[in-house]
């Protein structure tokens, strides 16, 4: 069985596996230190003394927000990110707190973190489209759906589609009245990538090769990534 070592090889040198000197730098840096019991020190400990199991299975991997202070801030380099998103991806998927998996699930059986049929997406998407063109100024906006070679791909985040509408509309227009060339994806459209942050690297791979090929097969040349 692979550890978390293994996983996320330290760095610089990765053969040498106590190159933490213990500092504490990255903890005096983690806006998380102190709460629930969280400090990447004692995490970064806890992997090179092999108690993988013990940080597995404990809360302390999800409370990382991985924003990457702590490696920033690391004089020795170490991976804090690294290790922190391969010990979620070592979770038993049905012990990943919260919504993430489910929507990575659903995301890889429909193509959006919220299981939306295409034809619901599209009916929303030209639905407050059709509003945004009853403002003056904005008479003739339409949503170009899959445009070869457009300049611009946009991806969305679920949220902008469920719940912040709103939001799409101050996307859109800024691109309308910048004369922006810009398309969305009818189908796979989801830019949030929960395999991430969940630590699943097979369906980061697929979110990911999805967009890779919107990218390829409509000639875009730009992509806006929600996140
Ligand atoms: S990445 Fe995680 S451990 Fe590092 S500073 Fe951010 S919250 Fe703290
Ligand atoms: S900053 Fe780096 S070297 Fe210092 S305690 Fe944290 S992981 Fe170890």
């Amino acid at each position: 069985m692979h550890t978390i070592k293994d996983k996320a090889p330290l760095r610089p040198i990765e053969s040498i596996p106590d190159l933490c000197l213990s500092c504490g730098t990255c903890s005096a840096g983690c806006p998380l230190t102190g709460i629930s019991g969280f400090d990447p020190r004692k995490i970064v400990r806890m992997v090179l003394e092999g108690n993988d199991r013990e940080l597995v299975d404990s809360p302390l991997p999800w409370l990382c927000t991985m924003c990457g202070k702590c490696e920033h801030a690391c004089p020795m380099g170490i991976n804090i990110v690294h290790i922190m998103r391969t010990a979620r991806g070592m979770v038993d998927r049905d012990k990943v707190p919260g919504m993430i998996h489910k929507g990575v699930e659903l995301d890889l059986e429909t193509g959006n973190n919220l299981g939306l049929p295409a034809e619901d997406f599209q009916f929303i998407i030209e639905d407050v489209a059709t509003e945004l063109a009853e403002t003056p100024g904005f008479e003739d906006f339409a949503v170009p759906f899959d445009k070869q070679g457009a300049n611009l791909l946009h991806t969305l985040h679920n949220k902008l589609v469920n719940t912040q509408n709103e939001d799409l509309v101050h996307w859109w227009k800024i691109f309308y009245k910048a004369g922006e060339d810009w398309t969305i994806p009818s189908v796979n459209w989801e830019g949030v990538n929960w395999g991430l942050f969940s630590g699943d690297d097979d369906a980061m791979k697929v979110f990911v090769g999805r967009i890779v090929e919107h990218m390829e097969t409509l000639d875009i040349k730009n992509l806006m990534y929600p996140e």
